[in-house]
């Protein structure tokens, strides 16, 4: 907690927002702000996650050990920085705190697996994980192959436990777009966490992300260590009201909007004009997964953004998605553009935000008869002048 700065905070607030035929979970989670922090709309909570018990249990259970015997760990350099050193410490607290258990192996975690397996059938079926890129992408990657699944499988590794500890990475902050304004209540913030849950790409199990499901664990009233940052990209509501807007948030990209529409509704309850805003909101089925929608859709009545919807999974209806419905409105994105506005893009970083990039640029080049290098350069402008704006992820 000391690396980042993490404070405990209370969790005041956990709902579903989504209904249960869709099958899937994501939370509205509210925290209290501790007193003497501040946060601005846009800005990002780092969560500091713990593991859950029963992949701390398989760790305890593979090398033999018991959760509450105390260890004292000896180290330095960097390697070990994240582990608390000099102390006694039960090894429950050690393994639910410090350490990453389920992040795939890495070559140099396979190799020297390799090199302790004393079984030799066993010790090439490992070596063989990494013979080339292609088998360690599909079988490790992929598939997020453990160092403990591999401990598991193979009773003949005779890996230390104090080796594997010091083999594992440190337990990283999850970080998470808030999901509010502090103009509307400055004691709280949310965030809206897509809880990661499903059949393991291992083909055997469930697969669990750990920050999302500790969250999603936590019962109102506990404390958990977090710390807000400013994600240092510009992504913020503009300085000046007017300044014309463009979001475009599919699932939890929605997250840091709702927050500008929070911030938007007050402004305007204090007589301050605003300027022109959409939000392009896409999920899959409005019945199931449409975030916030009482409250988007009451923004929309006040004036406060105009509200364009694309869903993917409608019966009977042709997948649409939020650069499909850009597409439908290019004079209008382009007229909020030129007269000043900013174009912000927030969620899944690999298939949206590229598609949306594309869907702008080819938006400029029909509007202004442009060429694909002229809209190339016009969005290299946007972009340096941070009146493009990304809060994007991968996963
Ligand atoms: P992890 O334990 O980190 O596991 C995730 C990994 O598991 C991914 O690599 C994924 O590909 C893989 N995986 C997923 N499903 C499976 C499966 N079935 N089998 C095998 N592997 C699988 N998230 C939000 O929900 N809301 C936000 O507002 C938000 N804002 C973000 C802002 C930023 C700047 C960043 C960087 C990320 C944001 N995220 C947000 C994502 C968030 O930080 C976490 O990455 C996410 O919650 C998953 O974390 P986790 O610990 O639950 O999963």
């Amino acid at each position: 907690a000391d690396t980042y700065g993490a404070v405990p905070m209370t969790l005041l607030r956990s709902f579903e927002l989504q209904q249960p035929e869709g099958g899937r979970s994501t939370l509205h989670i509210e925290l209290q702000v501790p007193s003497g922090a501040s946060y601005k709309e846009g800005d990002h909570l780092g969560v500091l996650p713990r593991n859950p018990r029963t992949l701390v249990d398989r760790v305890l259970s593979r090398f033999s050990l018991q959760g509450d015997a105390k260890v004292r760990l000896q180290g330095s350099g960097r390697a070990a920085a994240h582990l608390p050193l000099d102390q006694a410490v039960e090894l429950r607290e050690l393994l639910t705190s410090s350490v990453e258990l389920q992040e795939p192996a890495t070559r140099a975690q396979l190799k020297e697996l390799a090199e302790k397996t004393v079984c030799p059938p066993h010790r090439v079926e490992i070596e063989a994980l990494m013979n080339d890129d292609e088998t360690y992408k599909r079988e490790v990657l992929f598939k997020r192959l453990t160092m403990l699944d591999i401990l598991e499988k193979y009773r003949a590794c005779e890996m230390e436990f104090r080796r594997f500890l010091t083999l594992l990475p440190p337990l990283k902050p999850r970080y998470y777009s808030i999901s509010s304004s502090p103009k509307l209540d400055a004691n709280k913030l949310s965030l809206t966490v897509a809880v990661v849950r499903g059949p393991a790409r291992s083909g055997s199990g469930e697969y669990a992300g750990i920050a999302s499901n500790y969250l999603a664990s936590l019962p109102e009233g506990t404390e958990l260590f977090a710390f807000i940052r400013d994600p240092g990209s510009g992504f913020a509501l503009p300085e000046d009201p007017m300044t014309p807007m463009i979001m475009v948030g599919p699932g939890t990209g929605l997250a840091p909007f709702r927050g500008f529409l929070q911030a938007r509704h007050v402004q305007h309850e204090q007589d301050i004009a605003l300027g022109e805003a959409q939000l392009y909101f896409g999920c899959r089925n409005p019945d199931t997964d449409y975030l916030y929608q009482d409250e988007l859709e009451a923004y929309a009545q006040e004036g406060l953004v105009h509200l364009h919807t694309a869903f993917s999974r409608v019966d009977g209806q042709p997948k649409t998605y939020v650069q499909h419905r850009m597409a439908e409105n290019t004079a209008e994105v382009i007229r909020l553009l030129d007269a000043g506005g900013i174009f912000y893009v927030c969620g899944d970083g690999t298939r949206m935000a590229p598609d949306v990039e594309a869907t702008l640029r080819r938006a400029y080049a029909d509007v202004h008869g442009a060429s694909e290098e002229e809209s190339q350069k016009w969005l290299d402008g946007l972009q340096e002048s941070g009146r493009y704006v990304k809060d994007v992820w991968t996963g």
